[in-house]
């Protein structure tokens, strides 16, 4: 649970320290509706992958499944400012799969928290290969980072983009060529 509190304190503080007046109407509000924001940015700390990823079905055979674009927000963990883009997620089944909108639950259960973005790929990765057991798990982010886009070298659009490979993904590189040709890329 988020202390509501402290984060309202903190954001006094900011607009404090950047020379605004925390009492002037347009802000007068803003230390508790970014409180209540954090709620919701933040949640992902009180949440597992295990809950979605435990939902399963028997299947016969062991075609990749991929779910592709899955659309995420996150928050860089070195300035506070979102990272925002799409998810691709595939895995070999080894008998049984996941319903497809838990894939996009265990992406926000990682996005909701501070991150960066090399992490959460892995994180994905591995909570794939804990809870589903498939035969190999890849993940690739692509995300816009507003604290590059922002400020400093300014490159509106350009893309960071992040892979991990585990089980069969990481040892067979055609599974990894067909992960691309699956997304169109
Ligand atoms: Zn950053």
């Amino acid at each position: 649970m988020v202390d509501q509190e402290k984060i309202k304190e903190a954001v006094r503080l900011l607009l404090e320290g950047i020379g605004e007046d925390p009492g002037r109407i347009g802000l007068k509000d803003t230390p508790d509706r970014v409180a209540r924001m954090w709620q919701e940015l933040a949640a992902g700390y009180e949440q597992t992958a295990e809950e979605p990823l435990s939902r399963v079905f028997p299947v016969e055979g062991g075609e990749m499944v991929l779910e592709k674009d899955i659309t995420f927000y996150s928050t860089c963990e070195h300035h506070l400012m979102p990272f925002y883009g799409k998810a691709h997620v595939a895995y070999v089944p080894d008998g049984r799969v996941v319903g497809l909108s838990k894939l996009a639950r265990t992406v926000e259960v990682f996005a909701r928290r501070l991150q960066i973005q090399e992490k959460m790929t892995g994180q994905i990765a591995d909570a794939m290969m804990e809870y589903l057991a498939p035969k190999g798990v890849m993940v690739v982010l692509e995300a816009e980072h507003t604290c590059m886009t922002a400020r400093g070298i300014k490159k509106p659009g350009s893309k960071t983009v992040t892979i991990a490979t585990r089980g069969v993904f990481a040892e067979n590189e055609a599974l990894q060529t067909r992960f691309f040709q699956m997304l169109g890329k």
